[in-house]
């Protein structure tokens, strides 16, 4: 078990499969990104080993992300050989829905049963331009697409001032009203170069809140089933859930379970701190599962009790797609 040394008991990975994507969110990354070379990335066997040493040392979730990780023709191969590993529980996937209907069936078979799509609005004009480009019709189709696969899904909502903190938080809350959705909405995080905007454009838990409740009625919290990071609330009579996520105005550090696999194999502890352990290069230098073991087990030690946003220490080195949010 990988307790840390504030006592928590860090069991959760998200594995970033790639830090390519086939949108561009100006809440996620620079207009003129561009992407590691595939030698960079870590192959599929690479992926394999380090997951089993994860999950020898008490990781038993585990979150496939990217970039935009249903980009990867192996992705239902790697969940199947992920979950077939000793000691994993669960394997979820985040993904921006564009490619779902071609994905989901898919991703079924090899025995995923949740995902979590990202939709910031219900505006065709608006997503394209909050996505720089996507096709909002694309990602209904693949949410539609992986209900009938029989997935259980969460839809991630990011909040930007001037785009979608408005009409279009309150349509998609609205949608619980007759769906039993579970839409979570999480606080814009300053990461990395684009950290500017991202804090200029924050829009904070309670300003979200009261907008939807001033056209919805009043949000009833609702009691979690464990502590964690998304606090729970239903509008009058819903069928759905509306969560928030507010790494900003509520931390939830002192709950934080989390670690981090960068697609160029780096071991990051903290989302929200630069501190990473290299794994790929050791890895592929010739380190032996012991020797890659006691880098993982180091890397768990370093984690921070808490991010430092508020004392304004922001993270450099990455935007948040090279990480997988
Ligand atoms: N491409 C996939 C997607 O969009 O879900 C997976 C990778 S994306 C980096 C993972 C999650 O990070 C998304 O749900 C997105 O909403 C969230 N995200 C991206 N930039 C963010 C930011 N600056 N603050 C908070 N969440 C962010
Ligand atoms: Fe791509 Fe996801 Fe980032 Fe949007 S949030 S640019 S879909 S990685």
């Amino acid at each position: 078990m990988s307790l840390d040394q504030f006592g928590r008991h860090i069991h959760y990975l998200r594995l970033s499969l790639t830090d390519a994507c086939n949108l561009r969110c100006i809440y996620c990354m620079p207009e003129a990104m561009t992407f590691r070379p595939e030698t960079g990335r870590m192959r599929p066997d690479e992926i394999l080993r380090l997951a089993r040493l994860f999950a020898a040392s008490g990781f038993s979730k585990f979150r496939l992300t990217g970039g935009e990780p249903t980009l990867r023709d192996d992705l239902p191969d790697l969940a199947r050989g992920i979950l077939e590993l000793p000691g994993v529980k669960e394997v979820a996937l985040t993904t921006n829905g564009s490619r779902l209907t071609e994905r989901a069936a898919p991703l079924f078979r090899a025995g995923l049963r949740r995902i979590n799509v990202n939709l910031n609005t219900l505006n065709p004009e608006k997503y394209r331009a909050m996505t720089r480009g996507g096709d909002l019709q694309k990602v209904l189709d693949g949410i539609e697409a992986a209900q009938q696969a029989g997935f259980e899904l969460k839809i991630n909502v990011v909040a930007v001032r001037g785009y979608n903190d408005g009409r279009d938080a309150v349509e998609l809350a609205r949608l619980t009203l007759a769906r039993s959705w579970y839409i979570r909405f999480i606080e814009l995080m300053p990461i990395g170069r684009i950290a500017g905007f991202q804090q200029s454009h924050l829009v904070p838990e309670k300003e979200l809140i009261d907008t939807i409740a001033a056209e919805l009625g009043p949000l009833e919290e609702q009691r979690r089933e464990k502590p964690g990071k998304a606090r729970l609330y239903r509008l009058n009579g819903a069928a759905g859930m509306l969560g928030f996520i507010s790494s900003l105005s509520r931390p939830f550090c002192r709950h934080c379970v989390r670690a981090r696999l960068s697609s160029d194999g780096r071991l990051r502890v903290c989302l929200l701190q630069d501190g990473e352990t290299d794994l790929l290069g050791p890895l592929r230098a010739g380190a032996d599962d012991a020797n890659l073991a006691a880098l993982i087990a180091q890397g768990l030690q370093s984690k921070p009790r808490e991010h430092a946003l508020r004392a304004s220490v922001i993270p450099q080195t990455r935007v948040m797609s090279e990480i997988g949010g």
